[in-house]
């Protein structure tokens, strides 16, 4: 019998289906998969020969028996193939090899002699390089790259514009592929950082989040429904610009007032200048470290970046009633001196109904949000197409 277009597709919808069941529920068996999916038996035995010869799923001793014969188990192979994660940030670069689960099996953190595209593109494909003569063997090597960006990306992947970086409209994927013949993923950082903390960190049980990230500056990545929200030009999230106050301090934008004019980590070392005036001005580390020891000036700065942070969030709290609200990046690094003014602010400023349910929480997975959804981004398009065969690309 001739297989048609249609049967095709419906095969790999189903082939799909089962290896997200298995990633999502193992160990289980083949009858566990046909209860859960209602697919029959014989479609999944086939469809799990064919992931189990792919090197996708691995099958384990027998399970429990509910009467008969032990069932065989089985489980998602998360070594069948990896992904690099790269967090682009001001003055280094974050680079992860993860497993398809998203565990880190490599982790290197680059300093930026500069931040032209050409340094650091050069850096990327060097540590690429570097990172996969290090990699495990496995059926896949390495089946993707992904990269965040402190800056706006088009819907073509394209750094549009990145002040932080100084870039104006670069195509990293276009000079990175005609040396790595791997899928190349480029979103912005607090877009990646979103994704990772929905898939790996604090937010795995939330389908409406906002991820901040606050560094020098901040931004947001917004999840809808379990999606990403990328606005109309995939510029979505640029809360940092949100005009906290009319007449405010200026910010790089050119408006008066933004948010991470007085709530970004570039904020608080502003300040820090002011306060340490004449004495070496101390970075975010060192602020936190004399906050602990009681400095009034340390702690007095953290208060008030703490209050900024919890206005911003009420703002956001109103517009978009979410579940949940994630703080990553370098700022989570002073989540505990800054929790009590921010929370304190939150609770002063948002309406009741909306706040209620709402938890604003630093990210779970500290400075690598970004890196591992970034990371993310390759293995969700491989395993969107499980009708692989094993070859180990060339890097
Ligand atoms: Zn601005």
């Amino acid at each position: 019998m001739k297989i048609t277009g249609d049967q095709q597709l419906i095969k790999k919808m189903n082939k799909t289906i089962v290896l997200d069941t298995i990633r999502q529920q193992q160990p289980l068996s083949r009858a566990d998969i046909a209860s859960v999916t209602g697919l029959n038996k014989a479609t999944v035995s086939s469809l799990v020969s064919e992931l189990i010869e792919s090197q996708l799923v691995t099958e384990i001793g027998p399970g429990e028996s509910s009467g008969g014969r032990k069932p065989t188990l089985l489980l998602f192979n998360r070594s069948a193939g990896y992904a690099i994660g790269v967090d682009i940030r001001v003055s280094d670069m974050l680079m992860l090899l993860v497993d398809l689960e998203g565990t880190v099996i490599q982790e290197k953190i680059l300093p930026l002699v500069d931040s032209s595209p050409e340094t650091v593109q050069n850096q990327i494909r060097k540590h690429i390089n570097l990172i996969s003569k290090k990699t495990p063997s496995s059926p896949y090597g390495i089946v993707g790259i992904g990269i965040g960006v402190p800056g706006l990306v088009d819907e073509k992947s394209r750094v549009v514009s990145s002040p932080n970086l100084g870039w104006d409209t670069v195509s990293l994927q276009d000079s990175l592929l005609p040396g790595f013949g791997n899928t190349i993923h480029i979103d912005n950082e607090a877009n990646a950082g979103a994704i990772g903390e929905k898939l790996y960190g604090a937010g795995c049980d939330s389908a409406n989040l906002i991820y901040l990230s606050i560094g020098v500056g901040i931004g947001s990545g917004i999840i809808v429904d379990g999606e990403l929200y990328r606005g109309t030009s995939n510029f979505s999230g640029e809360v940092g610009h949100m005009t906290i106050a009319e007449n405010g301090p200026l910010c790089r934008c050119g408006n008066r007032g933004c948010w991470e004019t007085v709530a970004s980590e570039k904020a608080l070392m502003d300040k820090a200048a002011v306060l340490w005036k004449g004495s070496s001005i101390p970075n975010l580390e060192e602020v936190i470290l004399q906050a602990k020891r009681g400095d009034e000036r340390a702690l007095s700065l953290l208060d008030d970046l703490g209050v900024h942070l919890g206005v911003g969030l009420a703002n956001l709290i109103n517009i978009l009633n979410p579940e949940l609200i994630v703080i990553g990046s370098r700022l989570s690094l002073a989540g505990d001196m800054l929790r009590d003014a921010m929370l304190r602010t939150v609770e002063a400023r948002s309406l009741s109904y909306h706040r209620k349910k709402t938890n604003v929480i630093f990210a779970a997975l500290g400075i690598r949000s970004t890196a591992l959804g970034a990371a993310s981004m390759p293995i969700t398009s491989f395993l969107a197409d499980p009708d692989v065969t094993p070859v180990v690309p060339s890097l």
